[in-house]
C-alpha cells in the first residue's frame, strides 16, 4: 500500500472551507488543551471518542462535535475519516493518537489533513531512529552498551514494547544483569527475543525535566513552552520507603507514568535547553524532511555536572504539556498569560490560514 502523499492531503485541503476549519483529535492524552486552545483561537472543535470515555470532554465542554467510536483505533475507519473531512477537520496528533491509530495506518491510510510532519512520528517511536536523530544533532544522550559483558557502572536496561517503563531494570555488573534477566525469564516477563533486543544504557543519576518546545515552521523559531517532571509508579512510591525496608521487600520498581508536575529548571541551564532544542530541529530537517513542525519534547535527566542528558524525545504534543493548560512560567515570558501547547498549535494553524501557507504546517 502506498503512503498518504502530501499532494493528496493538499488536494483535500483545497476542497476545505478555510473559514470553517474544525480542529479535531482523539479523546485521550492531551486532547483537553488541544481542543480548549483551538476554541480560544476561534476554531470549531471535534473529538473522536471511545464509548465510555466521553465524560471528561462533556464535563469540560471542549468539543463542539463528538464522533463516537467503539474503540479508539476506529479513528482510521473510512466512515470516521469521511465525517472528519466533511467538517473541514485538521487533526492534531498526540501520543495516544499514534498508539491507537497505529503508525502504519497513519502513514498509509489516514487521508485526513494532520498538523505537523506525519513522517517524523516513526522516528520518535523506534528507538534506533530516535537515537540516530539525536546523534546526528550532537545531543548528549546516555552512553549505550552493545554487550552486557562490558557493563562497568550502573545501567538501565530497557526492552522493546516495554510501554511506560514496565519491566525496565537497573544493574551495575554483567553478573547482576544476567541474574535479573534470568529472574524475569523465569517469571515469564520476557522471552529470548526480547533479551536479544535489550537496550542497555548508562543510568543517569539526576533530576527529570521533560522540556516542551514548539517549532514554528512559519517563523523558523524554536519556542520554549513549558517543562514537567514525571510522577512514576511504582518508583516514586518505592523511594518513600525507608532504605532498610526497600532492601527487604521483594519489589522491582517500574516507571509507569501516572501524572506530571510542572517544574522550572535552573536559569543557568536555559542556554543548554535552547541549544538541544535547536539541535534537534536542525537534525530533523536533515534526516526527515521538512523536519519537526509544531510541538516536540526532550525528556532529560540533569546530572550533578549540570549536563542535560536526553533519554527520549517526542515529535508531537507530549503528555507533560497537561501541566500548563493555562500557560507556564516560560510561555508566560513570550506570550503573557494563557498559552497552552494546544492554543499555540491552533494559533499556528490560524496564522497559516491567514498567510495562505497551510501547506507549510499540514501533512
Ligand atoms: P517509556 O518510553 O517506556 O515511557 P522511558 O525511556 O521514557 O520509557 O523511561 C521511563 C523512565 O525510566 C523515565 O521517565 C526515567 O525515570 C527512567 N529512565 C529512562 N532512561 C533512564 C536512564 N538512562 N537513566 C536513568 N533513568 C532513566
Amino acid at each position: 500500500m502506498g503512503k498518504v502523499s502530501k499532494e493528496k492531503i493538499l488536494e483535500i485541503l483545497d476542497g476545505y472551507d478555510k473559514d470553517n476549519i474544525t480542529i479535531a483529535t482523539l479523546g485521550s492524552h492531551t486532547s483537553l488543551h488541544i481542543l480548549n486552545g483551538a476554541k480560544a483561537e476561534g476554531f470549531r472543535t471535534a473529538i473522536v471518542c471511545e464509548k465510555g470515555r466521553e465524560i471528561p470532554y462533556e464535563r469540560f465542554d471542549v468539543a463542539d462535535e463528538f464522533i463516537m467510536v467503539d474503540k479508539f483505533a476506529d479513528i482510521v475507519n473510512d466512515d470516521v475519516q469521511d465525517k472528519l473531512r466533511a467538517m473541514n477537520a485538521i487533526v492534531v496528533p498526540h501520543g495516544s493518537f499514534v498508539a491507537y491509530a497505529g503508525l502504519d495506518n497513519v502513514e498509509d491510510i489516514f487521508e485526513v489533513p494532520m498538523f505537523g510532519n506525519r513522517d517524523i512520528l516513526r522516528w520518535e517511536a523506534e528507538r534506533d531512529l530516535e537515537r540516530k536523530l539525536l546523534i546526528n544533532g550532537d545531543v548528549r544522550i546516555p552512553y549505550k552498551y552493545d554487550d552486557p559483558a562490558d557493563i562497568d557502572r550502573a545501567v538501565m536496561v530497557k526492552f522493546p514494547g516495554a510501554r511506560g517503563g514496565r519491566g525496565y531494570f537497573v544493574a551495575s555488573s554483567p553478573e547482576e544483569f544476567n541474574a535479573k534477566i534470568e529472574a524475569m525469564k523465569s517469571r515469564g516477563w520476557i522471552e529470548d527475543e526480547d533479551i536479544e533486543q535489550a537496550h542497555i544504557e548508562e543510568y543517569v543519576c539526576g533530576c527529570n525535566y521533560c522540556i516542551h518546545y514548539f517549532y514554528s515552521a512559519l517563523n523558523d523559531e524554536v519556542e520554549l513552552m513549558g517543562m514537567d517532571s514525571r510522577y512514576e509508579s511504582s518508583i516514586d512510591g518505592f523511594v518513600r520507603m525507608p532504605a532498610k525496608d526497600q532492601l527487604e521487600v521483594d519489589l522491582s520498581p517500574s516507571y509507569v507514568v501516572t501524572g506530571n508536575h510542572p517544574v522550572v529548571i535552573r536559569e543557568s541551564l536555559l542556554t543548554q535547553v535552547f541549544d538541544i532544542g535547536d539541535k534537534l530541529v536542525k537534525s530533523a530537517a536533515e534526516l526527515v524532511k521538512p523536519g519537526l513542525n509544531g510541538a516536540f519534547c526532550m525528556q532529560t535527566l540533569v546530572n550533578d555536572n549540570l549536563e542535560v542528558v536526553v533519554f527520549e524525545t517526542s515529535a508531537r504534543t507530549d503528555g507533560g504539556t497537561n501541566t500548563f493548560m493555562e500557560g507556564s512560567s516560560y510561555s508566560y515570558l513570550k506570550y503573557g498569560e494563557g498559552m497552552s501547547m494546544g492554543r499555540r498549535t491552533a494559533r499556528e494553524i490560524k496564522n497559516a490560514i491567514e498567510q495562505d501557507a497551510l501547506d507549510k504546517v499540514i501533512t
